[in-house]
């Protein structure tokens, strides 16, 4: 690892301006993802602000939104009472991520800001265009097994390894952030980028702005909801695919629904025309069905990922049927 200096500042104007001292410094919170990426010699920042000490840390209920500091961690927002009862969906998504001792230390702005885990990314000896702007993409000829279906370029194919966001863009969430100029809010949607000729962005975040948290405005999706993630193994293993799925159900009538799937492209994918299909029809398996093709629409598979074009499908029936409480 190389040498770096360490600051740990008390006031969030204090860490925006002590990151702007030096052009390669970074925001340290949980360290869960960052640490890894300095022992393996792909983030060598000179300079390390460390933001424990900020007071980012409260889950709060503020005028019909849920307001999440960006140092709470991701166990305490899965445990919080509040949103296991109001935001249940978030909860399953968090839960479904790593393991019990790294979601005790990650916190939710830095699940924002996760990188890939694509291996060309973090091999050193292979070209990529996200570590290395220009090199090339190792991934595009390579063994593309957990790459993306949607939304990929000739420049990156990887895809975002976070479940927390896919609940997050499903649940209409609101991104703060302050920085050198200004505070400013972002909708979740817009927060990530799909990688284009720069997979070297993963965020719309300008230079030396830090999240300082995250609101989820009040919404009917208590009940009737679920996050299905298909994975290698049971735990701490990225998806395959994932599909968190809200509903909002009257009558057998599918009233309102948010849709999202991870695992399959470079940001998590929201499936807003699929939604607008589901949106007065009954419930289903049919319905569903219809559903998933729609949402399948677009989709382009490589070398090793052929598998996903059916497995995205039917991880999002399973998961709309397991959410709309149809028998499965
Ligand atoms: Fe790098 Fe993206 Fe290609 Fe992976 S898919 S090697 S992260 S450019």
């Amino acid at each position: 690892m190389n040498q770096f200096q360490y600051v740990r500042p008390a006031e969030t104007s204090g860490a925006i301006k002590s990151v702007a001292l030096d052009a390669n410094a970074h925001f340290l919170a949980g360290g869960t993802n960052l640490v890894d990426l300095m022992k393996m010699g792909i983030v060598t920042p000179e300079r390390l602000v460390d933001i424990n000490n900020l007071p980012l840390k409260k889950i709060e209920n503020i005028q019909g939104h849920l307001r999440i500091g960006a140092l709470v961690t991701n166990t305490q927002v899965a445990e919080n009472k509040f949103v296991k009862e109001n935001f249940p969906l978030l909860s399953m998504a968090i839960n479904a991520g790593a393991s019990p001792q790294l979601r005790n230390m990650a916190t939710t702005g830095g699940n924002l800001l996760q990188r890939t885990r694509c291996p060309y990314f973090f091999d050193t000896t292979m070209p990529c265009n996200k570590r290395v702007p220009g090199s090339g993409c190792g991934a595009l000829e390579g063994y593309n097994r957990m790459h993306a279906i949607f939304g990929a370029s000739d420049k990156c194919i990887a895809v975002n390894p976070s479940d927390m966001n896919v609940a997050l863009t499903a649940l209409n969430a609101f991104v703060h952030v302050s920085g050198p100029k200004a505070a400013r809010t972002i909708p979740f949607a817009d927060f990530h980028r799909l990688p284009g000729d720069h997979p070297e962005q993963d965020t719309t975040l300008q230079k030396n702005e830090l999240i300082t948290s995250i609101d989820i405005p009040t919404a009917p999706f208590s009940k009737n909801v679920h996050y299905l993630k298909v994975r290698d193994r049971s735990s701490y293993a990225f998806a395959l695919v994932s599909a968190a799925v809200a509903l909002h159900i009257e009558n057998n009538t599918i009233k309102d629904v948010r849709l999202a799937m991870g695992g399959v492209a470079h940001k998590p994918w929201r499936l807003t025309a699929t939604e607008t299909f589901l949106k007065g029809k009954t419930v289903s398996e049919d319905t569903f069905k219809q559903a998933a093709q729609i949402a399948m629409e677009g989709a382009k598979a490589y070398e090793h990922n052929k598998f996903k074009l059916k497995l995205a499908p039917n991880t999002l029936i399973q998961a709309l049927k397991t959410a709309s409480g149809l028998t499965v």
